[in-house]
């Protein structure tokens, strides 16, 4: 065994749970749906990204239970070899389909999806434009890229057209993309995209979506792409099929051309085993029910808009959000933890978010209200959260 591997992890371990950093996990006993157990105790959960509440849908059981039994559990090999399943193929059909274009490709995770599909498309010659408050898995997918990364401010549009002239003015790279999420998970905000296409089009920049939140949730479902209608106009949309599509996995959507050469290109399509078949089935048919209706989304947006407006009766500030997200600006880091861990004491499971994941002094309490929601568990968590602020001083 290493010494200095074990001094390496123990100083690190050490260093974070000084700086209370060290983030203890919860485990979750049973289902994750909008009430969960922990440590034996019920808690109305406003933590997970099970946005529509299809995570445990009776439907989505029965088709993957069935697709275990016709397929088994595992697919047996990368894709490339022979672990592309008539599932995969119906999956990726489906996710063209419900995106508006002419292909898709899924891959295992939406993280994976990232590294995968930036990386293939992008290499050292070129430059990406990325929002600085980018999700990690965009930030790793551009470092693996080796190309020349370009922070831009958030969704600032001026910043976006000044450092895209430059760049491409500069002649010094071959393509250069501009990389957002479509909804900001922190904040809840959405991509200024009918903008960010106007630049792009001015520069022939690459676009590309991480729609990991706005899938399911914007566009009457369909995503922030759809809701801007611009299917035609963004190149690379991406997404994940773990939050409102309740399962796990990634996929990106585009031209033919792009698909195609995503899958002789992207690494984890190549080199690790694809999506089970019971995930993939269960995702098939969650992605029909958007297609077919909007009444998961409509209640989901119904919650979020009831639980902001008891908040912010309540004197809570609710920040920016436009979507369901809903952030509880709290401020600083201690007070912050205090809060979430008052809330939990008394029935509400909603996590801390604090400096490195948002800005010192931006400590917030982010709920996530879902369409499995209950009214009379968005009461209880609105008198859970006027008895914790009014003690610890964060409303009046
Ligand atoms: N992109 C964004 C914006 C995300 O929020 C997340 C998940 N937190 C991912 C990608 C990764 O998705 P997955 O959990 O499916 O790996």
């Amino acid at each position: 065994m290493s010494k200095i591997l074990d001094e390496y992890l123990a100083e690190n371990l050490q260093e974070l749970k000084d700086n209370g950093l060290y983030n203890e996990i919860n485990v979750v006993e049973g289902a994750n749906g909008p009430e969960i157990t922990i440590e034996g105790k019920k808690l109305i959960n406003l933590s997970s990204n099970n946005y529509l509440g299809l995570a445990t849908d009776e439907t989505l059981k029965k088709v993957a239970k069935e697709a275990i039994d016709s397929h088994g559990v595992g697919a047996g090999a990368v894709r490339t070899i022979n672990g592309t399943l008539d599932l995969h193929v119906e999956l990726e059909g489906k996710l063209a389909e419900f995106k508006g274009t002419e292909a898709a490709v899924a891959f295992q995770s939406g993280f994976n999806c990232n590294m995968a599909a930036i990386q293939a498309v992008m290499n050292k010659e070129d430059a990406i434009l990325s929002d600085e408050l980018n999700h990690a898995s965009i930030i790793d997918g551009c470092r693996l890229s080796r190309a020349k990364i370009i922070r831009v401010n958030h969704s600032d549009m001026d910043d976006l057209r000044k450092k895209a002239k430059e760049a491409v003015e500069s002649g010094l790279y071959k393509k250069v993309m501009y990389i957002t999420d479509g909804v900001f998970s922190m904040d809840g905000d959405v991509a200024l995209l009918p903008e960010i296409v106007e630049i792009a089009k001015e520069f022939d920049l690459i676009t590309y979506v991480d729609d990991a939140h706005g899938s399911g949730v914007m566009g009457k479902g369909a995503g922030t792409v759809k809701h801007f209608g611009l299917q035609n106009d963004i190149d690379l949309q991406m997404g994940t099929l773990s939050k409102a599509i309740g399962v796990v996995g990634g996929y990106v959507a585009g031209s033919q051309d792009l698909i195609d050469y995503l899958k002789v290109a992207a690494r984890p399509f190549l080199f690790s085993t694809s999506l089970t078949p019971g995930d993939t089935r269960a995702i098939t048919e969650a992605v029909q029910m958007l297609m077919d209706s909007t009444e998961l989304h409509d209640r989901l947006w119904e919650n979020g808009d009831y639980l902001k407006k008891g908040l912010k009766e309540l004197g809570f500030d609710i920040g920016n959000s436009e979507t369901p997200i809903t952030p509880c600006m709290i401020g600083d880091e201690k007070t912050t933890q205090e809060f979430s861990k008052r809330l939990m004491e008394e029935g509400v499971y909603a996590k801390s978010i604090v400096f490195p994941t948002v800005p010192k002094g931006t400590g917030r309490v982010r709920n996530m209200p879902t369409a499995a929601h209950t009214k009379e568990m968005l009461d209880e968590a609105l008198r859970i959260y006027e008895k914790v602020g009014r003690e610890l001083n964060v409303i009046s």
